[in-house]
This record gives structure tokens, C-alpha cells and sequence, in this order.
């Protein structure tokens, strides 16, 4: 049995990776399109073999309600566009996977979760890392201690960003800049491996003046997060260097380094390990799985088996949570405390 998806908005995430990875679905199917541009729609509909009364422009969104072939509605929208068509689409009677970062804001977030509640249907936030098997490695390493305590880990997810008539750079559409867009992958991967929540954050922010980019979103940010556990993180994100995207975590007897570590393909694992006074290093070699099957499925699993999905609305609630606190820290140029953040087992 496959849960019917409708894609709403077809970008190139729609378009390159998610209509692609229906083939490697097993509990899976693309059944309806949502677009403001119908030739495209027609285009894409033929090629998947989605019926022509499936596809809806964003004026008929609601109207998806009658459409009993929709179980499940795929939101890959601008950032800013994700709280409304979430709710909207809660109401509508239908379950909701909303791309990342789940909204501009913490109340958006929030708002998102209460409908989805009240309207009695699960939300998902698209956390492709967290279905992904090398990092599913790396977080059994970390939680087995396979290399002892960790200590430190250092995050990067930055690249060379143009075009600033692109939503990505208006503040509206895409909340901020490099941080909830790429370094979101640093902190929400971290949040994952360690399986804990930050208690403080000092964050920096900056971008070259005069750059047309960053008349409205920020260039770079650069924070440092602290665990309960003792372990401490580094991370860096930006719109203006050349891509790096990768991570390595320091621990007693070894490190775990991923890089890449953020891309639809082709990460590479690598550990060292102290052997005596050598150091081991082993680089693991883990076959790709498209990230977007697994995130897919996982969510149809859950609607199929009446499960909470693995990330569910109060995950990406408590990325935008940290975040803010991250950009609070850099207005306001002190470390900033997050009492207010639930402890992740009390949504796992
Ligand atoms: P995109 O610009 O390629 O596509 C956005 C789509 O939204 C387009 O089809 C556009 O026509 C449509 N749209 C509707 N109303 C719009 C408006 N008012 N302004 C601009 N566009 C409008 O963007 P994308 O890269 O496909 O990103 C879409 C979402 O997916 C974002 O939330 C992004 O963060 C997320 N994303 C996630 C990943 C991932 O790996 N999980 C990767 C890329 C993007």
C-alpha cells in the first residue's frame, strides 16, 4: 500500500530530487501537483503520470480536500510560504511533510503544530540527515562510545550563493540567510548525533558591506553551542565561501569525520582510531540511499501505521528556537541561555 502525495511548488528541489526519488519508493506515490505555472504542471504530470485533474494552481490549493487519491501533501515552498500552506493544508484533512527550515519563526512553528493537532493529521519536518545511513552510523558510534566520550564537534555548511533576485535572499521568503537555509544542516545533525539539547549559544554574524546579496539576509554566521554533557560545538555557515560541507567529532580515542557530509550523494566516512601510539584510520564504505525515498517512506510508515513521525513539527520548533537564540546572541553580543528548549525526549 503507497500513501498518495501532492508536491506543492515545482522548484528545483521538487523537480531534481523529489519527483526522481518516487522511484525508489516502496510505500510511496506522487498522485497530485500544486503550481503557479501550468505548463510546467502539465509537463511534469505527463512525465509521472499524474492524472491532469490532480494538478491544482495555488488559488485551488483547499480545494485538495476533495481529492480522496491526497493522503499526504509535500510542502516545498519558500521558507516563508511553509506555516501557511502547512496550516492550510492541515485543515484540508490531509497529513503534511514540510521542507526545511520549517518556518521564519518559532511562533510559525508553533501555529503549524497546533493545526496539524487540531485537524488530527501528522507533521513531518524534511530532515533528509536524519534517514541517511552514514549518519545513522555515526550517531550508533557516538551513542555506543565506540570511541569513548565525545568532546567537541566541529560543523560547516557553506557555499557561494548568487543571484540575489532569488527568494533566498529576501528576508520575508526565506526568514535569514545562510543559517536557516545551510547551517541549519550543522545544527540540526549535531542535535542528532549527540541525541541532547544545547544549553547555551554565542553567535557571530556578518556580512561584507556594500555586497548586493546581503542587503537583507546575512552573509555568515559562526556560533558556538554547549551541551550538558560537557561536550562543546563549533559551527560555520555562509553564503560566500566556496562549498564545504562537512563535520568531525573529537573524542577520548578517535575521531569520526564526515566530508561531505551535507549533499543528496556521495558523503564519505572516515575514522581514526588510536591503536597503541599508531592511529587507525578506516574509511567506511557505506552505499548511497536517496534521501528523499527514506524521509518519504519513513513519513508514509507512519501514516500507514499510525506512528509520530522521527521528526516531527516540535523538531524543526527547536532548531528555530536555537536559531534565534544564536542571531539574539550576535544583536546583542552575549552568550544566551536556552531554558525554554524542550529536552528532545519529550517529543521522540
Ligand atoms: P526553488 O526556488 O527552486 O523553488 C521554489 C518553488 O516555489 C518554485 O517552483 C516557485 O515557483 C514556487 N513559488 C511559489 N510562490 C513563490 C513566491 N512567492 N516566490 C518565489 N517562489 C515561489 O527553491 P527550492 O530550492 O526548490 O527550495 C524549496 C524549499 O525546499 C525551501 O524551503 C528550501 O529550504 C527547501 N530545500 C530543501 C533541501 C533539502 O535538501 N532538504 C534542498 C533544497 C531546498
Amino acid at each position: 500500500q503507497r500513501i498518495g502525495y501532492a508536491l506543492v511548488g515545482l522548484g528545483h528541489l521538487t523537480l531534481n530530487q523529489i519527483l526522481p526519488a518516487f522511484g525508489a519508493c516502496k510505500k510511496s506515490k506522487v498522485v497530485a501537483l500544486v503550481s503557479g505555472s501550468p505548463e510546467k504542471m502539465q509537463k511534469v504530470a505527463a512525465q509521472y503520470g499524474v492524472r491532469i485533474e490532480s494538478c491544482y494552481s495555488y488559488a485551488d490549493y483547499d480545494k485538495l480536500r476533495d481529492n480522496k487519491e491526497v493522503q499526504a501533501i509535500y510542502i516545498v515552498l519558500p521558507n516563508g510560504m511553509h506555516a501557511e500552506y502547512t496550516i492550510r493544508g492541515a485543515q484540508a484533512g490531509k497529513h503534511i511533510l514540510c521542507e526545511k527550515p520549517m518556518a521564519n519563526s518559532a511562533q510559525e512553528c508553533q501555529l503549524m503544530i497546533d493545526a496539524c493537532q487540531k485537524a488530527g493529521r501528522k507533521l513531518m519536518i524534511a530532515y533528509r540527515i536524519q534517514y541517511e545511513p552514514h549518519h545513522r552510523i555515526v550517531r550508533e558510534m557516538i551513542q555506543k562510545e565506540q570511541f569513548g566520550k565525545v568532546k567537541s564537534i566541529m560543523a560547516n555548511n557553506g557555499q557561494n550563493s548568487d543571484n540575489p533576485d532569488h527568494w533566498r535572499f529576501k528576508k520575508a521568503l526565506a526568514g535569514g540567510g545562510s543559517l536557516p537555509d545551510v547551517g541549519l544542516y550543522c545544527l540540526n545533525t549535531i542535535r542528532y548525533l549527540l541525541g541532547e539539547e544545547p544549553t547555551e549559544v554565542v553567535g557571530y554574524v556578518h556580512s561584507t558591506p556594500n555586497d548586493p546579496r546581503f542587503k537583507e539576509i546575512e552573509e555568515q554566521v559562526n556560533w558556538l553551542m554547549k551541551f550538558p554533557s560537557g561536550v562543546q560545538t563549533s559551527c560555520a555557515t555562509s553564503y560566500g565561501h566556496h562549498d564545504d560541507k562537512n563535520y568531525k567529532v573529537l573524542a577520548d580515542t578517535g575521531w569520526i569525520k564526515m566530508d561531505p557530509a551535507f549533499p543528496y550523494t556521495g558523503l564519505q566516512l572516515e575514522t581514526s582510531q588510536a591503536q597503541g601510539k599508531e592511529n587507525q584510520v578506516i574509511q567506511h564504505k557505506i552505499g548511497d540511499q536517496d534521501q528523499f525515498a527514506a524521509e518519504m517512506d519513513h513519513f508514509s510508515e507512519c501514516i500507514l501505521e499510525n506512528k509520530r513521525p522521527f521528526t516531527p513539527g516540535e523538531e524543526g520548533l527547536q532548531d528555530q528556537k536555537i536559531m534565534e537564540a544564536i542571531y539574539q546572541s550576535a544583536w546583542e553580543g552575549r552568550p544566551i541561555k536556552l531554558a525554554g528548549v524542550d529536552k528532545k525526549d519529550a517529543f521522540r
